[in-house]
Order: C-alpha cells, then sequence, then structure tokens
C-alpha cells in the first residue's frame, strides 16, 4: 500500500499588531474581546490596511522555503458563516498567492516541494461552556498568518512529522513565527490518501493536531484505518476527520468542502500587493538550519546526533559557536554544553543563556588544565549561570580548586580505608568494584575536589601493600 499526505501548515506571524488594522495581535492571555477594532470586528464601513511588517514576514518565510515571488499578488475573500467570523468571510489569497514552487530539505536529505504559501487573516475563537452557551472572542480575528501548502510527496507519517519539525526551526530562526503548537501559534491540518497501487487513493482532511506526536499519531491512525477499508475491499469516502487526542482515533467531521463552496472573489477594498526586486532584495535571510547543520558537520566533525541538538534553536548554536572561538574543542563544548547548558536552560523555561560564552569557555578550560575536577565543574557552571559570576573568582571563593598535593591526599585516603575495612577486605578478595566505592568515598571526603587519577593511585597503592 502506498501512503501520500500533504501539510496545509498555518503560522501565526510574531507582528505587534494585526493584518488589517492596529489592534495589538500578542492577544495571548489577554481578557477577551480587548484587542478589537471597528476593521476587526468587521463593522460597515471599516477599511482594511495591510500591515507592512506581515508582508515582510511572510517574504522571508517564503524566501527561506525557495519559493518564487510572482510580482504581483491579490488578496480574495473567502466567504463562509461561522460565529468566530464576524465579516461573513475571510481576507486570503486565492489565485494570486504571495509564493509559489518552493521546498524544503529535510534533515534526511528529502527535499519536500512547497505549493504556495499565502497571506491570510485569523478568525476569532470560540468557547463553548459547560452550561451549553458559547462564547466568542474576537482577540485572534485579523491575527496574520502564512499558510503553507505542501506538494503531497510526504510518504509516511515519521515523515509529516520531521517536515513540521523543519517548517518550525525555519520559522523560528527567521524569528517570523514563535512555532508554539499548543498555543496554536503553528497549525497543521493534513491530506492523506492509501492506495494499493501508484493511483492516488481517496483524500482525506484531518485536523486538530496540536503537538507533533499528535500528527504523527493522527496521520498513523488514518493509515491503519484506510488500509483495513481497503484491505476488506470497501471504499474511503472523502471526508474531513478530527483527531481526538483522548481517545488516539480521528473522527468524521464533514463532508469534504471544495474551493468552489466559498465563492472567491477579489477584495475590493485592497489594491494588488506589487512586490518588486528591490523589496526582494532589501531582506537578509540568517543561516538555515540545513545550511548551518551541513556546516556544522564540516568546520567542526560532530556527531550527528550533536548537530542536530545545537543547531535545533539559533541562540544555542550561536553560543556553541562562541565558546568553540575561545576554547577549540568543539566536541568537549558540545558535550558540556548538552548535558549542563540544556539542563540549566530546561529549567528555567527560557532559551536566553545568562552566561557568558567566555565564561563557559573558562570553566572547560580549568578542567583540562587540572584546575578543577568535572564534578566541581558541573557546580561552578551553575553558580556561573543564576549569578553571572566569573567561574574564577567562584573557584576562589569557594575554595573549590582540585586537591593534587599528594601529601593531603594520602592522609584522606588512609583515613578512608581504615573506615571501610569491608570493602577493603571485599578489594583484596578480588571485588573490583570494591574500588569504584573506595574513590566515592574519598570524593565525597573532598567535596568531589580531589584530583580522580591522583586517589585511584593512591588506593591502588595502599591497597596492595
Ligand atoms: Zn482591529
Amino acid at each position: 500500500m502506498r501512503t501520500v499526505i500533504g501539510l496545509e501548515v498555518h503560522a501565526q506571524l510574531l507582528t505587534k499588531t494585526k493584518l488589517f488594522c492596529s489592534c495589538s495581535a500578542e492577544y495571548f492571555g489577554a481578557p477577551p474581546n480587548t484587542h478589537t477594532c471597528p476593521v476587526c470586528l468587521g463593522m460597515p464601513g471599516a477599511l482594511p490596511v495591510l500591515n507592512e511588517r506581515a508582508v515582510e514576514y511572510a517574504l522571508m518565510a517564503a524566501l527561506a522555503l525557495h519559493c518564487e515571488i510572482p510580482q504581483r499578488s491579490t488578496f480574495a475573500r473567502k466567504n463562509y458563516f461561522y460565529p468566530d467570523l464576524p465579516k461573513g468571510y475571510q481576507i486570503s489569497q486565492f489565485d494570486e498567492p504571495l509564493a509559489i514552487r518552493g521546498f524544503v530539505e529535510l534533515p534526511t536529505g528529502k527535499r519536500v516541494r512547497i505549493r504556495r504559501v499565502h497571506l491570510e487573516e485569523d478568525a476569532g475563537k470560540l468557547l463553548h461552556t459547560e452550561t451549553g452557551v458559547s462564547l466568542v472572542d474576537f482577540n485572534r480575528a485579523g491575527v496574520p498568518l502564512i499558510e503553507i501548502v505542501s506538494e503531497p510527496e510526504l510518504s509516511s507519517p515519521k515523515e509529516a512529522r520531521l517536515y513540521m519539525e523543519e517548517l518550525r526551526r525555519i520559522l523560528r530562526y527567521l524569528g517570523v513565527c514563535s512555532g508554539d503548537m499548543e498555543e496554536g501559534s503553528l497549525r497543521c491540518d493534513a491530506n492523506i490518501s492509501v492506495s494499493p497501487d501508484a493511483q492516488l487513493g481517496t483524500k482525506i482532511e484531518v485536523k486538530n493536531m496540536n503537538s507533533f506526536k499528535a500528527v504523527e499519531a493522527a496521520l498513523d491512525y488514518e493509515v491503519r484505518r484506510q488500509r483495513q477499508i481497503l484491505e476488506r475491499g470497501g471504499s474511503v469516502v472523502q471526508e474531513t476527520r478530527l483527531w481526538n487526542e483522548k481517545t488516539g482515533e480521528t473522527e468524521p467531521m464533514r463532508a469534504k468542502e471544495e474551493s468552489e463552496d466559498y465563492r472567491y472573489f477579489p477584495d475590493p477594498d485592497l489594491v494588488p500587493l506589487q512586490i518588486d526586486d528591490s523589496w526582494k532584495q532589501k531582506i537578509d535571510l540568517p543561516e538555515l538550519p540545513a545550511a548551518k547543520r551541513a556546516r556544522f558537520a564540516q568546520e567542526y566533525q560532530l556527531p550527528e546526533y550533536d548537530i542536530a541538538v545545537l543547531t535545533e534553536e539559533r541562540p544555542i548554536a550561536e553560543y556553541f559557536e562562541a565558546v568553540v572561538k575561545l576554547y577549540q574543542h568543539p566536541k568537549d563544548v558540545s558535550n558540556w554544553m548538552m548535558s549542563e547548558l540544556l539542563r540549566l536552560l530546561k529549567e528555567q523555561r527560557s532559551l536566553e543563556i545568562p552566561m557568558k560564552p567566555e565564561h563557559f569557555a573558562q570553566v572547560l578550560q580549568m578542567v583540562r588544565s587540572g584546575q578543577i575536577t568535572r564534578t566541581v565543574a558541573k557546580d561552578v557552571i551553575e553558580e556561573s549561570f543564576k549569578t553571572g559570576k566569573a567561574p574564577q573568582e567562584i573557584v576562589r571563593e569557594k575554595g573549590l580548586g582540585q586537591i593534587s598535593d599528594e601529601g593531603l591526599l594520602a592522609e584522606i585516603v588512609t583515613k578512608v580505608l581504615a573506615e571501610n575495612p569491608k570493602a577493603v577486605a571485599d578489594f583484596r578478595a578480588g571485588k573490583e568494584a570494591a574500588l569504584g566505592f573506595l574513590q566515592g568515598q574519598v570524593m565525597k571526603a573532598t567535596s568531589g575536589k580531589a584530583d580522580p587519577h591522583k586517589v585511584r593511585a593512591l588506593l591502588l597503592e595502599k591497597l596492595r601493600h
């Protein structure tokens, strides 16, 4: 059986104001209906004015997706009735979209073609209460979105997820979308068909997937469902289905509508959008994820896993490069960042790194030169991360320098051996593991500051006598 998937992704642009009015677009968490005006409420006589920043962000995304930008694009009214749509139509783009024919390169190297990218406004939000009353909040009405439509050439639910993740990475690198699926700033509808031969099967649209995991799970479910129908000799009915996170199943929602149903026509209130070469040339794209991954592999010779982790977010990748400039051991920097730094960032729930790259480099340098142990280094990183203090200062203040004075270490080792006669006997009876235990005791006695190589040598020397 052959599976074919195409995705329609809606990304909310991070503009300050809405697409056609000056209401704030940062509506998340605001009291209902506080970000509204006659334009986004669809009052008679109110006229839309296009937000230039939204066009710029959409262009950045389109160029990052390697799209062609036609000189002219137009806005159209998509007509339908729903209580969250005050005008009775949504302003979108139809036959002349902003951008066409691009592609996304997945981390696997596969290129997925993009059919089109267009600008449109978001609808409001309905809230269904337990008493059976529905409330409407228009704060989201008119917030700018781009819709990114792929060609149907994703061949598995797993690949659909990889595509979504790469899109999110690109949009976040550009800074044009927060990419938060749970908050709804990145949404995805999927078209999926399964067929026993090279012909395309019946297209099913799946909606309501609010995480990458949900995208993969919903499509996995659909592949199984459609396959079972076909194997029993039945035929799949074309429709739109909703993913139900709780049951782990998709449920029928409505017969699939066609674009004719929306009676699209050009919006008479908005002139065609003209994008000339000088506008395109003004747009400065950062290095994008695929290029960064390729460069990291070449320049730093890192394993694929490290590269994926370090390039997932732009600030992390930039921090890595800033540290490596000062301390030229890329794999070492990668290890310490992936273990310690990412843990601290996860704890503080933000990607802003308060620790200076030079401080991070200094800690690693101190470990390499034997000034502090690895155990101490972890504490120093945490302290410097939380207080902004220089590592040298922390080590000095807290007396964390590595103990490599043999006389002092020998004394501690003797004491530890005297206090642990059972472990000593075990080791002498051939239990190698007892050595690790004793070494641990010495490290504990020195608060992790003892030079571990010297401790081991001293222990062996004394145990063998
Ligand atoms: Zn408004």
